[in-house]
């Protein structure tokens, strides 16, 4: 699930969008639109905060709302965000929580790759699902990276900045790495259609 964000279809965009789309579709009170506005405010600091423009922002709001990875590129800035995910659960308790890792990549290259799966993946810019080839790791080296994390427990996100040192994903988070990578490479993902797959 991703699609490619590019400079003329959302480089004037505010985030403020997303949400106010949301607001404008149903009636809600006060409370409900002070909560929406408090927090807007607070992600609205965040690309100040980290000395990048707005629009570098937009993939991990993305990500954050919608799930998925997200990607935006222009002349001058590439991001890419992803999720990993981890879930925690006691057996005994029977109670747990799935915390979430969002990384943006702020103008990354794929340094490394090894192994090959096929899989289908869906790609929000296709009508349906393309039978591509991934690595099973892969090693990304960013210029800056913010991670972003959020409890679903404590209902806390917190941010920070991370060294830009190469990073190592494996499995389902490299997949994902490497589909936003060939959109930010070639736009468009390529892949073989579901039609070529052969019943038996
Ligand atoms: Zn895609």
């Amino acid at each position: 699930m991703c699609i490619l964000l590019n400079a003329g279809r959302i480089g004037s965009a505010r985030t403020q969008c997303l949400y106010a789309f949301r607001a404008l579709e149903k009636p809600m009170d006060d409370a409900h639109l002070g909560g929406i506005l408090r927090f807007l405010k607070a992600e609205e600091h965040l690309p100040e905060r980290y000395g990048l423009p707005n629009e570098a922002f937009l993939p991990l709001f993305f990500t954050l709302r919608f799930g998925g990875a997200w990607c935006y590129a222009s002349a001058t800035l590439r991001t890419v965000s992803i999720m990993k995910k981890t879930t925690v659960y006691d057996d005994t308790a029977k109670a747990g929580y799935t915390l979430e890792e969002l990384f943006l990549f702020v103008d990354p290259e794929l340094v490394s790759r090894e192994g090959t799966v096929c899989r289908l993946e869906k790609c929000g810019e296709e009508e349906e699902r393309l039978r591509v080839e991934r690595p099973f790791k892969v090693g990304i080296a960013p210029e800056r990276i913010i991670k972003m994390t959020v409890n679903p427990r404590s209902m806390q996100i917190s941010t920070c900045e991370l060294p830009a040192e190469t990073m190592d994903f494996e499995g389902s988070t490299a997949f994902t790495i490497a589909h936003e990578m060939e959109h930010l490479e070639e736009t468009t993902i390529r892949g073989r259609h579901l039609w070529e797959f052969r019943f038996l």
